[in-house]
């Protein structure tokens, strides 16, 4: 906030939010999404008023999570795609051959500590191979806690929706066979710039995304591509591991990253990576 303490606010024009946690409604997004049944109604009859408005521009934005409580669920080779441009590159330890997308989805995660905010630097110094490597995703944010009994189900645990960029170090990835190193480095795991809630975007498979890197364009998708979509996901994990408010699922990338061109375009210090999701949002990060 202005005066440097940390908070949460709701959007409510392109240059102005709500300061939620003047308000009372809480310190944090974790505590917001908690109560978020309790509190919505309020939050909405607050965003017509003027007296806890702020503007953006006196404030730093973090992630909207900015240190979740466990590891990033996500998923890997979720659009047909990249799945055959991850196979054909050279980087992929699994053994598949070309053309071949998952027959049940592929979970891994990274670590808590990855998460940056919009416009914080992805520290590519820290891959000791040099081969740091974008990855525009839609993230899915859950809402409440439980676990998930069939796919009619799933949907009722997502909170709402935000851009991540799953960075990835290539050659870690694929050296370590286990995609932990390789995923989970140390700022490799920017996140912003706001949550949308699940209620705004009715129709998300009708959403694109698209990453640019330096202003060129090099990933563009229909949401709706994924092999396996939100509530299959949701399920597959929900059914094992008790979800929980606050868990974020990074739902895989679709083609066009780094190692789909021959050769490889990695990532320097000082290049830009933007990535947009209709009726999400726009996340930019620079590379240092
Ligand atoms: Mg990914």
């Amino acid at each position: 906030m202005d005066d440097g303490r940390p908070g949460v606010g709701a959007l409510v024009t392109d240059a102005q939010f709500v300061d939620l946690t003047a308000a009372g409604f809480g310190p944090d997004m974790l505590t917001l999404i908690e109560r978020f049944d309790e509190l919505g109604p309020n939050i909405r009859a607050l965003e017509s008023e003027t007296h806890y408005r702020r503007s953006l521009d006196a404030v730093r934005l973090r992630a909207p999570i900015p240190r979740p409580r466990r590891n990033i669920f996500c998923v890997g080779k979720n659009y047909h795609s990249h799945a055959v441009e991850f196979s054909r590159s050279g980087f992929d330890a699994s053994g598949k051959g070309d053309d071949e997308s998952p027959e049940y989805p592929i979970f891994f995660s990274k670590p808590p500590s990855v998460v940056v905010a919009p416009g914080d630097v992805i520290n590519a110094g820290l891959d000791p191979l040099q081969s740091v490597d974008y990855e525009g995703e839609l993230a899915v944010v859950v809402g409440r806690s439980g676990r998930v009994q069939g796919i009619d189900d799933a949907m009722s645990y997502v909170f709402g929706y935000t851009v991540f960029n799953d960075v990835t170090s290539r050659h870690l990835q694929k050296r370590h066979k286990q995609w932990l190193l390789g995923k989970g480095i140390d700022t490799f795991g920017p996140m912003g710039p706001a949550i949308v809630t699940r209620d705004e975007l009715p129709n998300l498979g009708d959403s694109r995304i698209r990453t640019w890197v330096n202003g060129q364009l090099r990933q563009s998708a229909r949401l709706g591509d994924m092999i396996f979509d939100i509530p299959r996901l949701i399920r597959e994990i929900g059914q094992v591991i008790r979800l929980e408010p606050g868990d974020v699922i990074a739902t895989g990338t679709p083609v066009g990253v780094g190692i789909g061109f021959s050769p490889p375009k990695f990532l320097r210090e000082g290049d830009r990576i933007r990535i947009a999701i209709d009726g999400v949002g726009t996340l930019e990060n620079t590379v240092g």
